[in-house]
């Protein structure tokens, strides 16, 4: 039904269904070394890395991870920050067989040992500087053996540094005592050849990856992902992004690789296309606008966050941001205003899309050359379906009404590591049931009207906080905006905004009230607004909400 909408707002290069190649993923990067050995692949700290100098690195680790005794369908954990060697591991774990378990370098220690043990990883590569966390830890996984690189280890330090790192110059680095379980990643590259490496998968049942909802809720679970779901996603984002030129175009990898978003959308399609990544180590606005100005990527996926953040740059007109031509924005709501404004000052198009880790992630977009909706997120993608159903009887909805989205398509993963009752509430029929609530219009085009768990009930009516935060965000003095529900005696929940001001501007609460009641029905009004310095975000720029509500709970409670 829906996939077929594909046929009316896309033309015809675009297809409402693919045969995708039944591949090892790592055949992306295989291929694009092959056809462009020359080429740069990577930009990384003011120093490039050829197409052909990636796979043979990718190739050293892979015989090196094999020599310390990986094998097909282990787990090989990665925490690391965007740099050279998160995409040598990623692949070079996935060429000897082995599934990538993604692990966030800012986790706990707590996290981390959870994540390790849940996933049975048996194998890590990390930072060096991240080996006193990793030390306190590994003791109590099944971690046999941790290989450690540092920031500098695989390229030259420049004497320039491009990136205001927040780490200290001499604290780049952090001595490691190897051992037979403790290894250099640059030794390891250098004492192990580049001969072939490519065991072979099903790409259909295999996993390439155990990826851990960094979500806003519930506990973390390890979300399968097959070669052929992975594959299958980059490939529609390559048919979405139908204007791109195979060897042409330059990626700017902000987004960490560790989030799906970052490593589908940015990893494995620069890989699929040819392109070069530009590298950032971490989001930060103004090293951002240096390295778009230096290096003109061409493509920008990101968070509504970092697109604000540039927004709100002081010098942010200092800069040619000239080269950027497309940007897909997800992970959260964008703005209708940020949208605009950053198109005026790039040039290019931002739209917003739709997913989540259990889709790799991608299920929904807008055209970026045609047809699209501000606030919308757009229609399936390709070989995509989405439907909007009551979410205890699964009884599809019509136009305009507000339900569960749930979504099938071949990016839908094989289902939650040893976790199967999660695995039957969340797949059914081949459905996903995504937990956020939407509803779509006539031509197709889905709206999320916010998360499940997120609705804030006030004397019996729902409220969709995104629906009160849009209407936030479009006030001049207002820079960041969540809604959350407070406890009430009298209606169970009522809603509070915590508000970010921009520069110079002043809270008038009397004010942001007359505005929020021109647009809103009454009892969808903020009832108390508090300002904030900032607002708690994942590290993808989704703001915790849950954080917010629980902050304002233990506040309560010392009261
Ligand atoms: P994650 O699995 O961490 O990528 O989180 C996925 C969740 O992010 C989805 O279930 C949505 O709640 C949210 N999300 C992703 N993209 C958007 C968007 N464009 N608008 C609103 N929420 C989004």
């Amino acid at each position: 039904m829906q996939d077929r909408i594909w046929l009316t707002h896309y033309p015809k290069q675009v297809q409402p269904t693919y045969e995708y190649p039944k591949q090892h993923l790592a055949q992306f990067l295989l291929d694009s070394a092959r056809k462009y050995p020359e080429k740069e692949a990577l930009f990384f700290l003011g120093k490039t890395v050829k197409y052909k100098e990636l796979l043979d690195a990718t190739y050293r680790l892979a015989n090196g991870l094999q020599s310390l005794g990986v094998k097909k369908g282990d787990r090989v954990a990665i925490m690391l920050p965007n740099c050279p060697q998160a995409v040598i591991a990623y692949y070079g774990a996935l060429l000897t067989g082995a599934i990538v378990v993604q692990t966030n370098p800012l986790y706990t220690e707590r996290e981390m040992e959870h994540q390790l043990n849940d996933s049975g990883s048996t194998f890590l590569i990390t930072l060096d500087i991240l080996g006193r966390r990793a030390g306190n830890v590994l003791g109590k996984t099944g971690i046999k053996h941790t290989i450690f690189t540092s920031i500098k280890d695989y390229l030259p330090f420049p004497k320039n540094l491009l990136y205001p790192l927040t780490l200290k110059k001499d604290g780049l680095t952090m001595k490691v005592d190897y051992s037979d379980t403790k290894h250099s990643f640059k030794e390891l590259l250098s004492q192990s050849t580049s001969s072939p490496v490519l065991v072979e998968v099903d790409p259909e049942h295999d996993l390439a990856l155990l990826q851990y909802t960094g979500g806003t809720t519930g506990v973390s679970k390890g979300v399968m992902l097959t070669h052929h779901n992975l594959i299958a996603n980059t490939h529609q984002t390559k048919a979405w992004s139908y204007q791109t030129k195979e060897g042409e175009e330059r990626y700017l990898a902000a987004l960490p690789f560790f989030h799906v978003f970052g490593m589908t959308v940015l990893m494995n399609l620069a890989m699929l296309q040819a392109g070069m990544i530009v590298l950032l180590p971490k989001f930060d606005a103004e090293a951002t606008l240096k390295v778009i100005q230096k290096k003109k990527p061409t493509v920008f996926p990101g968070a509504p966050t970092m697109y604000i953040a540039l927004l709100h740059h002081p010098s942010l007109r200092q800069y040619d941001l000239s080269s950027i031509n497309i940007c897909i924005s997800g992970a959260a709501p964008l703005p209708g205003e940020v949208q605009e404004q950053f198109e005026a000052i790039t040039g290019g198009k931002l739209t917003e899309g739709y997913g989540l880790t259990e889709t790799s992630p991608v299920t929904h977009a807008n055209n970026i050359w045609d047809k699209r909706k501000l606030g919308s997120i757009g229609i399936p993608f390709p070989d995509t379906e989405a439907k909007v159903v009551q979410s205890d009887t699964g009884e599809e909805l019509d136009v305009g009404e507000i339900g569960e989205l749930i979504v099938k398509g071949p990016q839908v993963m094989k289902g939650y590591w040893n976790a199967e009752e999660e695995t039957s509430r969340t797949l059914k029929d081949g459905w996903l049931y995504t937990g956020d609530m939407a509803q779509y219009d006539e031509d197709g085009f889905f709206y999320i009207m916010d998360r499940k768990k997120d609705i804030i009930i006030a004397g019996g009516f729902n409220i969709y906080p995104r629906e009160v935060e849009e209407v936030l965000f479009e006030h001049p003095a207002v820079m960041d905006a969540v809604v959350a529900g407070i406890p009430d005696e009298y209606r169970g929940e009522t809603v509070k905004a915590f508000i970010v001001l921009k520069d110079g501007a002043q809270m008038d609460e009397e004010e942001l009230d007359r505005f929020c009641r021109e647009r809103l029905a009454a009892f969808k009004v903020p009832r108390s607004y508090e300002v904030r310095e900032s607002l708690p975000k994942t590290l993808i720029g989704k703001t915790l909400r849950r954080k917010v509500v629980e902050e304002e709970q233990n506040k309560q409670q010392n009261a």
